[in-house]
């Protein structure tokens, strides 16, 4: 492995593959697949990571807002992109991009015929998206009678999809909770599909879903964590790869004496004599706050070094005490050995709010 001389994601994007390919084992071969890949592709980078996946036949992709999804088409992405939070003001360039929207209020379905109308559209494709007990983002069964009547009055929009979202797909002990989501989207999708004389794509699997609840497919999945190497289980974790490894160098070491303190307000204090290392990365990359005060370690030439006082913007501090390394030593982070989801855990968070928060600043390597 090359030396890295700075501070730098790693996407290896033959893991993504690997990843796509332990999923889609989990399904039927007519199960259609949706790659999640909002929020930079959960923190990588998005027109790479749909590039691989457009290259590994993936049927669908999914943002959550408009300007993500002209980014993706701007990189040259063509398949199609559901906007899973739209604006009533976003709905142009949802057009002219040939995003597809999610329909959740009434609010948002009437704007959209309007819009469609106005850009003279025929059968503009459309998600209908189901409230089945998240309470997030979606139309409540009851207004089902409302939503055909809209329907009816138009033929600027066609329903492609109707969707809905679990709220507790990798929780055991809410498996009743899931099979009552499952019944109730059935229930009030079959409605709609009845009234409208055609049946579109449904979907209500996210990654936990697919895993564990393998009747509830439908006629596509939803993957988000999971292709970036993700099971939210310790036995899902182990057959799948993590895509992204976070890595640094070691930019200056310091030999402090009992007593003598670290950082901004002074927040760690040597007990004895420690040697402590700065590493060029901090709360502006991602590693938040909530990483500091010994709540984490980082990897050190194979021996794990906690991080030590306040994580200050683009630094923070480790205590190598009795670890052999120098000044531009490799730093790891998490990555496929070093799990971000325990590095997460150890400060009281998840992989998915770790990852996500890799800034923008920080440099990305691609593993082809
Ligand atoms: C983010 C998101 C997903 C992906 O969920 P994972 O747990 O990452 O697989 C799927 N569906 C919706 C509606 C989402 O917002």
């Amino acid at each position: 492995m090359a030396q890295i001389h700075e501070t730098t994601l790693e996407i290896d994007l033959k893991a993504l593959a690997h990843n796509y390919n332990y999923l889609s084992s989990k399904l039927s071969s007519a199960t259609k697949k949706l790659g999640v890949v909002k929020a930079f592709a959960y923190g990588s980078d998005s027109v790479e990571i749909a590039k691989k996946l457009e290259e590994l036949e993936i049927d669908f992709f999914a943002v959550a807002y408009t300007q993500e999804g002209i980014t993706l088409r701007k990189g040259g992405i063509r398949k199609p992109i559901l906007v899973l939070h739209p604006q009533s003001t976003n709905f142009d360039e949802i057009i002219q991009h040939c995003l597809t929207p999610s329909i959740y209020s009434k609010f948002v379905l009437e704007h959209f015929i309007a819009s469609a109308e106005a850009h003279k559209q025929n059968h503009y494709p459309i998600h209908l998206k189901l409230n089945t007990g998240l309470n997030r983002l979606g139309f409540d069964p009851d207004e089902v009678n409302y939503i055909l009547q809209q329907l009816k009055n138009t033929s600027s929009v066609k329903v492609e999809g109707i969707f809905s979202h679990l709220a507790a797909s990798e929780d055991p002990n809410e498996k009743d909770f899931t099979h009552y989501q499952i019944e109730t989207y059935k229930k009030v999708s079959e409605e709609i599909i009845e009234a409208l004389n055609y049946k579109p794509i449904r979907h209500l699997c996210n990654t936990s879903g697919i895993i564990n609840y393998p009747e509830a497919h439908f006629e596509m999945v939803r993957t988000g964590i999971g292709l970036y190497g993700f099971g939210n289980s310790a036995e899902e974790d182990k057959k799948l790869i993590p895509v992204a490894s976070l890595k640094t160098i070691v930019s200056q070491i310091h030999h402090l004496k009992k007593g003598e303190t670290v950082g901004y307000n002074r927040k760690f204090k040597a007990e004895k004599d420690t040697k402590t290392a700065t590493l060029p990365l901090g709360h502006a990359d991602g590693i938040n706050r909530i990483y500091g005060m010994q709540k984490t370690n980082v990897e050190v030439n194979g021996k794990l070094a906690p991080i030590i006082g306040n994580v200050c913007m683009d630094m923070l501090m480790i205590d190598i005490t009795g670890i052999d390394c120098k000044e531009g030593d490799e730093v790891i982070l998490f990555g496929k050995e070093k799990s971000a989801e325990n590095f997460a855990n150890n400060a009281g968070t998840i992989s998915y709010e770790l990852i996500t928060s890799i800034s923008q600043r920080v440099k990305r390597k691609f593993i082809y």
